[in-house]
This record gives C-alpha cells, structure tokens and sequence, in this order.
C-alpha cells in the first residue's frame, strides 16, 4: 500500500489578455476550479492507477475542501487521513495569459497547518505502507516527523518541491529523491557546476540519498544508485499540457517500487505514465488508468 502525505489545493485560473501590473484591474475569462496540490495529485495518479493508496492531508471546512475530497473519492483514495479544519483549504490563485504565460499566488492556508502531531496520530497508516511519498508544500517539520515514522523495511519517496535545503535525517531517507531540472540545480546550489544531468544526479547522490532520480521533460529521466547512472527513455507524445506530470511520474514510480520493482524498472513504468499525464490537459483530469498507461508503450 502507498501512503502521500502532502498538500491538497484548490487551483482557481482565470485567462486575462494581460496579466495585472500593480494598482491594475484585469477582466478575466470564466474562473475554472481544479483539485490539485502536489500531494493530492500524486494520490490521485496512484490510485487511478489501482494503487491502494491513502492521503494524509489537511483541507478547510470549505467548499475547497469537500471539492477535494470529492475527487478524492472519486479516484479510489483512502481519505480517513485528510484532515478538515483549522484553517481554509490551500488555494493557488492562477492567472494565464494568451502566450501561456501565468501568475501565480499560493496561499497554503490548511496545508501549512499539516503538523508533526498529524503524522504521529496517524500511525496506523505508516504501519499499513511499504511506500511513503512526500513532497515540500507542507512544513519541513512535518516532513522530517513522516521519515521518523515509516515502518521497518517500507521505502521513503521524496519530491522536493518547492525545492529548499533538507536536514541530513530527511535525505539520507530518501529512496529515491526525485527532481526535475529546476529542483536539481536549486538543491545542489554552488555545487552545480556541471550542465549534465548525470553530474547532478551523482551529486545529488553524494548528498546521502539512497537513491535519485532526475526527471528530464521530455527527454525522460536518469536514475542513479550506488551501482551508477542508468538513462530512462521517454516516450514520444505530442504534449498538450504539462501540468502535474512530475506529480504522475512520482506517483507511478512509488507504485511500482511497491510491487517490488527496481528502480530502473519502476522509472521505466513512471515515464510511460508522465508521457500519457502530457497528452492530456489539466493534472488530475489528465492522469491515466493502468490500461491506459500500458497502452501508450506497454509494461
Ligand atoms: P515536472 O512536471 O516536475 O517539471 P518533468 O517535466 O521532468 O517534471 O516531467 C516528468 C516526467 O513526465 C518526465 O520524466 C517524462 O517521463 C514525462 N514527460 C514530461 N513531459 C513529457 C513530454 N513532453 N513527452 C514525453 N514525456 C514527458
């Protein structure tokens, strides 16, 4: 069984012709409302996949929040975690103008509330889980509580993002630590003096993960362990929005390494399920069923 513990957001966009300078009223386009929130996706891509899968989250007592856990549900996520209350659902305030470019305003609310006592009375759920996946949209705190608490012999997955520093106790959990290019370059820092991903993920591996994992767009992925650096391929898609297909790409990657999979096997599995996630607008909306994934490249 996998268990995310993350966030869960309320996505509001609007299309502008431009987006707003300072002082500046803009009319936009009808406001679109989205479940999302990096820890409610990769849930959503999990159980979609037929993953048994559970959330341990924190939403508002809020129409946000019942949006959530309605899609939730939907999905075949285990919600007994999602927690309601204590402050008004996260919502990312998104503005898109006609090049594609967006604005955005996060306002984490119930998810910065997600505390270390959350994951301690939620014991049962990491006895439950041979895999964990987290992200950083909820406090390091909290993230460090998570590592604390996982179950003898179950696997830690961590994408870090929004990316920012990690303790030694968070890192060296890590098995896999998943990045995209942006996450990688911010978490090595000064140590990024290479531009080639094999560089960082063996750099990001001298940090103390057991494991890493670089996620290149379309240009698939890396995975690298103690034994080296092995390349992912990509499949070929024409992208329509890439919107959460890191959050599927975590997903699925968890999902495999469940059912005993290696890592390179479980990438493997992980590219084929982001390039369908790209096919598709939106995150949540665009996530595929097994079925689906196995019928872009099979397994
Ligand atoms: P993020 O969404 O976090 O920026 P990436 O853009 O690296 O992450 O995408 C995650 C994974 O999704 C990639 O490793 C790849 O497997 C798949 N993917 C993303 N974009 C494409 C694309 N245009 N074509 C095929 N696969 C893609």
């Amino acid at each position: 069984d996998l268990l995310v513990v993350g966030s869960a957001n309320a996505d509001l966009v609007t299309v502008v012709e431009r987006r707003p300078a300072a002082g500046e009223t803009v009319l936009g386009g009808d406001l679109a409302v989205h479940p999302g929130g990096k820890g409610a996706n990769q849930a959503v891509a999990a159980a979609r996949l037929g993953a048994r899968t559970a959330l341990l989250a924190r939403v508002g007592d809020d129409g946000h929040g019942r949006l959530l856990l309605d899609s939730l549900h939907a999905a075949g996520v285990d919600t007994v975690g999602v927690l309601v209350g204590g402050a008004p659902t996260g919502v990312a305030l998104i503005t898109v103008d006609p090049s594609g470019d967006n604005s955005i305003v996060v306002s984490p609310g119930a998810n910065a509330r997600l505390t270390p006592g959350d994951v301690r009375a939620a014991v049962s759920l990491f006895l439950a889980s041979r895999v964990v996946s987290a992200q950083l949209e909820i406090p390091l705190e909290t993230v460090v509580e998570v590592v604390r608490h996982l179950a003898d012999g179950s696997r830690f997955v961590l994408n870090p993002s929004p990316p920012r520093a990690l303790p030694t106790e968070v890192l060296a959990a890590c098995d896999p630590l998943v990045v995209n290019e942006h996450e990688a370059r911010v978490l090595l820092g000064e140590a990024c003096v290479s531009e080639e991903p094999a560089d960082w993920a063996r750099l990001l591996l001298a940090k103390g993960p057991r494991s890493v994992v670089v996620t290149l767009g379309a240009e698939g992925a890396l995975v690298c362990d103690s034994s080296g650096v092995t390349r992912v391929p990509s499949v070929r898609v024409d992208a329509v929005d890439t919107t959460g297909a890191g959050d599927a790409f975590t997903a699925a990657l968890a999902r495999e390494l469940g059912s005993g999979a290696s890592l390179a096997e479980a990438a493997a599995y992980a590219a084929r399920v982001g390039a369908a996630a790209v096919t598709r607008r939106g995150a949540q909306e665009s996530y595929p069923t097994a079925a689906e994934a196995e019928a872009l490249g099979g397994r």
